[in-house]
């Protein structure tokens, strides 16, 4: 039995089109999700293989592969629905007001938030979290899928900025993909994101 599995697209390949097109979205979810997922449940059979031979040098490999498959996975499992081909405008309601009370507007958060993805060095992710310790949202970075990041934060809104996400489309051009991105983020699940993370009871950390 696998632990994690790959899942499937809440809409078509070419649904994002023309934002995102319908081959980089094949490629992404079959191919660099699909592999994520393998990995982690490859890692998973190691660290079990490693502890039934008490053999422990491969350790600190294995750590590094669970870390970066499952993070990995998770990215991409909140990507795929935090987007949709029905998405666009701006969010309304409490996740709009905690925007407006944190960032000082959709427009100012959404600054912020293009500046941030815009200067991820090398592969990483931009990311809006809820701090589930302060009871407050962030916009943070992840340097690959797992470095850089905070233990305490629920991923509500997440941008993959790896080359493997618009370089087909967009080459270099990553400001553009970033700005074409926002037609497409489905600000109803992000909403729902918002909605469970606060369900968090403060004290589940810290
Ligand atoms: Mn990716």
């Amino acid at each position: 039995m696998t632990d994690y599995v790959l899942p499937d697209l809440p809409y078509d390949y070419s649904a994002l089109e023309p934002y995102i097109a319908g081959e980089i979205m094949e490629l992404h979810h079959g191919k660099h999700h699909a592999t994520y997922v393998k990995g982690i449940n490859t890692t998973v059979e190691q660290l079990a293989e490693m502890r039934d031979k008490a053999e422990y040098a491969p350790l600190n490999a294995y750590e590094k592969n669970l870390a970066f498959h499952l993070g990995g996975h998770v990215n991409h499992s909140v990507f795929w629905p935090n987007m949709s081909p029905d998405g666009g405008d701006k969010p309304t309601g409490e996740l709009a007001q905690v925007l407006d009370e944190y960032f000082g507007g959709f427009d100012r958060f959404r600054a912020h938030f293009e500046a941030n993805a815009l200067s991820v060095q090398g592969s990483g992710w931009s990311v809006l979290t809820w701090d589930v310790v302060a009871q407050r949202p962030f916009i943070i970075q992840h340097f690959d899928h797992q470095g850089n990041v905070p233990i305490c934060m629920v991923p509500l809104l997440m941008l993959d900025m790896w080359e493997h996400a618009y370089y087909l489309q967009y080459k270099n051009d990553k400001a553009t993909f970033v700005k074409q991105w926002w037609n497409i983020v489905n600000w109803a699940d992000v909403q729902q994101r918002f909605d469970r993370a606060r369900t968090q009871t403060p004290g589940l950390i810290l």
